[in-house]
């Protein structure tokens, strides 16, 4: 309530009309009737027109930005985005066309311009043996573009396309130029190759799901499968569940009443569940004891298992260094020895296997000695700091093993063979702990390397994290997101 009106009297009775006010009266009365009629007129014309000018601008702006916006923006289904051909075209052509016309609404014609240029995006089905080149004559569109785009490194996923899945095309008005091409890779993913004019730019758009954290849980009744499957925990995820822990526990001996608990996360778009992701923690009680994994990605993008402790759960020594037929001779403290005819130990196992199987490593460490010695034969003996591993009997070794050298867990060392005191091909094997030679088929293998030191306090923190979740979940404090 600023303004005040300049006649704010004039209807004000009773009120003494002087000359002065009357001229007042008069110059105002002259100012209402005249002046301001003309005034909005001419005002209304320059407004008109200042209107025209910011209607067109800013439909043009809207036009570029929606151009802009659909190339950086997430692109939730091919078919389903209305497709807006590239902006300059759109606003370049259409006030040259729309020049002659004055007289219209600049509303209606802007508006009538840019949906005469808006084209509708073709979406067609890649047949079975398509490529592209093949699907763009068949759309009218330049195979030489076809090939332009294949030869850009990131478009390579068009290289093979997969028949049954959907392409969107986006021509020009004339319908021989492609402008958009998206392809979708897969839920969350989706190839974007537009037209530019500096030729073709590829882009790769991602949507970010939902993530909702699941947690489930079951006592065990029959196989932890059917226990999985009831919880509803994914298949997938129950088969992971069952192969970390099967290096800790005889996943076979899994009965009634042992308990799994796990946490996972669902990723979901517009509710529709898209994938799970793996197991980010998990428990088994077996038998009374509590067996718990971590999963944990280091800085180099290894993701891996881990106990609590931060060993992972690959166990440092692999039970058997070979394929075997079958157990020729066990661990045993005495025993009459086929050849010699006497009775002594036999401090290893005899695994019968084809002549020239490969040996393996059973695990990382120190050859300390890789050549003939009496009734070994042909022998490695590998030190894994207070473990030793002895493998014998072999026809030859690998080229890569001599004494001093290291090896990895699962690199091949050498060949069964009969050297040395043998009736035939078998791998003689032994580990010892501390010097004490151990039954290998029965001594409790060490857990897995220790997380290296550089990841640790990550780790640490991580798996406390979510160990105390998966905690609050099982006490029913934190419920699972549905
Ligand atoms: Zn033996």
């Amino acid at each position: 309530m600023n303004y005040v009106p300049p006649d704010n009297d004039l209807g004000h009775g009773g009120r003494v009309v002087t000359k002065e006010v009357m001229s007042q009266r008069n110059l105002w009365l002259f100012v209402s009737f005249i002046i301001l009629p003309v005034a909005l007129v001419i005002g209304g014309m320059y407004m008109s027109k200042l209107f025209r000018q910011l209607n067109s601008s800013q439909l043009q702006a809207a036009i570029t930005s929606q151009g802009e916006s659909q190339a950086s923006s997430v692109l939730s289904t091919v078919s389903s985005v209305p497709a807006v051909p590239q902006a300059e075209p759109t606003s370049t052509s259409a006030p040259a066309a729309m020049s002659g016309v004055t007289n219209k609404p600049a509303i209606s014609t802007a508006e009538a311009a840019s949906v005469a240029n808006i084209q509708k995006p073709l979406v067609v089905t890649i047949k079975s043996k398509d490529n592209l080149k093949k699907l763009f004559k068949r759309n009218g569109l330049n195979e030489k573009d076809a090939l332009a785009i294949l030869a850009i490194k990131k478009a390579s996923s068009l290289k093979n396309l997969h028949a049954g899945k959907k392409i969107s095309l986006t021509l020009d008005a004339t319908k021989t130029k492609l402008q958009v091409l998206e392809y979708k890779l897969d839920d969350l993913t989706t190839l974007v190759v537009t037209a530019r004019k500096s030729g073709w730019s590829v882009d790769t758009k991602h949507i970010k799901p939902t993530t909702k954290t699941k947690y489930a849980a079951a006592t065990i009744t029959g196989s932890i499968y059917t226990a999985g499957k009831r919880a509803g925990v994914p298949q997938k995820l129950v088969a992971q569940m069952v192969n970390a822990f099967s290096n800790r526990v005889n996943v076979k001996k899994i009965h009634d009443g042992d308990k799994f608990a796990l946490l996972y996360n669902e990723y979901t778009l517009d509710g529709k569940k898209v994938r799970d992701s793996d197991i980010a923690v998990a428990e088994l009680v077996h038998k009374g004891e509590t067996h718990r994994i971590v999963s944990f990605t280091d800085s180099y993008g290894h993701t891996n298992f881990y106990t609590p402790q931060g060993h992972s759960i690959k166990p440092a020594f692999e039970r058997y260094p070979v394929a075997f037929n079958h157990i020729g001779s066990r661990f045993s403290h005495a025993r009459h020895h086929p050849i010699l005819g006497t009775v002594r130990a036999h401090t290893g196992v005899d695994l019968s296997a084809d002549r020239g199987a490969p040996i393996k490593a059973t695990g990382n460490g120190k050859i300390v000695f890789a050549g003939t010695s009496g009734g070994y034969g042909n022998v490695v003996r590998i030190k894994h700091g207070i473990y030793e591993t002895v493998y014998a009997h072999l026809s030859r070794f690998s080229n890569k093993v001599y004494t001093g050298g290291y090896v990895k867990q699962g690199d091949v060392i050498g060949y069964v063979g009969s050297s040395g005191l043998a009736t035939g091909p078998h791998l003689h094997y032994e580990l010892r702990v501390n010097g004490v030679p151990h039954d290998p088929l029965k001594v409790k293998l060490p857990s897995g390397q220790m997380i290296a030191s550089e990841h640790r306090n990550r780790f640490f923190a991580l798996s406390k994290k979510v160990l105390s979740q998966l905690d609050s979940y099982r006490k029913g404090i934190v419920k699972s997101e549905s």
